[in-house]
């Protein structure tokens, strides 16, 4: 790190926080990304429906952009971020950001992008090939195992949602209701309707062969042979950043069912806490790669019109004295 104070430090240096470091640095704000290095998608092999890098690796892709960063002056350092505060009061704005191995650096705003945890049903063997052909996001993966066999795991009332959904990409689709109560009659006519297979039982494990995902073991014993398993992770927003500044993570539903926790925002990614915006997963569950990338950029545009204001506000106040 050049400096001891910064214009902006962004927590979190994916899409959302390296997008917003190319603006400010851009707008010729001093800035700094404080980055753990554990993007969401890093397991995925490739980056889908990023118009202009269709199917880039997520590091390469993460690679460009702090290149692109870099070279407008934004510094990105590895580290994790423990805790921020709000400086006292003085006439301006300012933070105290503390990483975990005890450095300490002051911003006047601060643009934390810290992302989300993809929670895993709790049974074996899924977070092994969690990404690789354990999925969640059909706009995501489903090119990819097209006309393959999928099993969708029943974890919640989205279910049979999602096993509409995936029937999309494959005719081929078996919805294990694994933890699930029975369906109703009007859910069992829609799946037969579209051809999608109902198996009744708890899954105990996935089968695998060569490092490849191969069916489903039910506690039965019974195994039906999958390529690829659908799951319902829940969304935990990365929030011990927000919260350390007092903010509050919220339940995120979707279709009757909480599907994970968010920190509210504006439109702009102002948070409630003056000073401290917040874009990407950590805020918004549902926005994929280039949706992050665009928050980071509205939010950091929304931070160099408030230090605009600022600026304008000291500079009178100088000019009258
Ligand atoms: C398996 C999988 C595949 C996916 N595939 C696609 C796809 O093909 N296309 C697509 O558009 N989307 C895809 N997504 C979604 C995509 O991952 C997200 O949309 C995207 O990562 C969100 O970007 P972000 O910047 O908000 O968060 P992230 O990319 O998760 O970046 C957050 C960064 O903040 C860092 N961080 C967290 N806490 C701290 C801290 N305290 N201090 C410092 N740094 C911290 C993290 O280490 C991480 O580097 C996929 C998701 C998954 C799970």
């Amino acid at each position: 790190m050049k400096r001891q104070r910064y214009d902006v430090v962004i927590v979190g240096g994916g899409a959302a926080g390296l997008s917003g470091a190319l603006a400010l640095a851009r707008a010729r704000r001093s800035v700094l990304v404080i980055d753990a290095g554990e993007p969401r998608n890093a397991p995925a092999s490739h980056v889908h429906n990023y118009l202009g890098r269709e199917s880039t690796p997520p590091g390469e892709l993460l690679a460009i952009g702090r290149s692109e960063a870099a070279g407008y002056g934004a510094e990105i350092v590895a580290g994790r971020v423990a805790s921020a505060e709000r400086l006292p009061d003085a006439e301006a704005q300012g933070f105290r950001v503390v990483t975990e191995d005890g450095r300490s650096i002051e911003a006047r705003r601060l643009l934390v992008t810290t992302g989300l945890v993809d929670e895993l049903p709790p049974v074996p063997g899924l977070a092994e090939r969690w990404g690789r052909e354990v999925l969640h996001c059909p706009y995501c993966h489903g090119h990819e195992v097209a006309d393959r066999p999928i099993g969708v795991l029943a974890t919640g009332p989205l279910a049979v949602h999602q096993a509409l959904m995936w029937r999309q990409w494959s005719d081929d689709v078996t919805l294990f209701l694994h933890t699930v109560p029975a369906l109703s009659a009007e859910e069992h006519e829609e799946l037969a309707a579209r051809g999608v297979a109902v198996v009744d039982g708890e899954v105990a494990g996935l089968e695998t062969a060569d490092d490849r995902f191969t069916g489903v073991r039910l506690a039965s014993g019974r195994v039906v042979p999958r390529e690829a398993l659908v799951v319902q992770a829940r969304f935990t927003a990365r929030s011990a950043v927000l919260e350390s500044l007092g903010l509050k993570p919220v339940a995120q539903e979707m279709g009757g069912t909480v599907i994970g926790t968010y920190v509210p925002t504006d439109p702009t990614g102002a948070t409630e806490v003056p000073g401290v915006w917040a874009a990407g997963n950590v805020t918004r569950l549902t926005e994929q790669v280039i949706g992050a990338a665009a928050a980071g950029l509205m939010a950091a545009g929304a931070v160099n019109g408030d230090l605009i204001a600022e600026d304008t506000r000291l500079a009178v106040a100088a000019r009258r004295a």
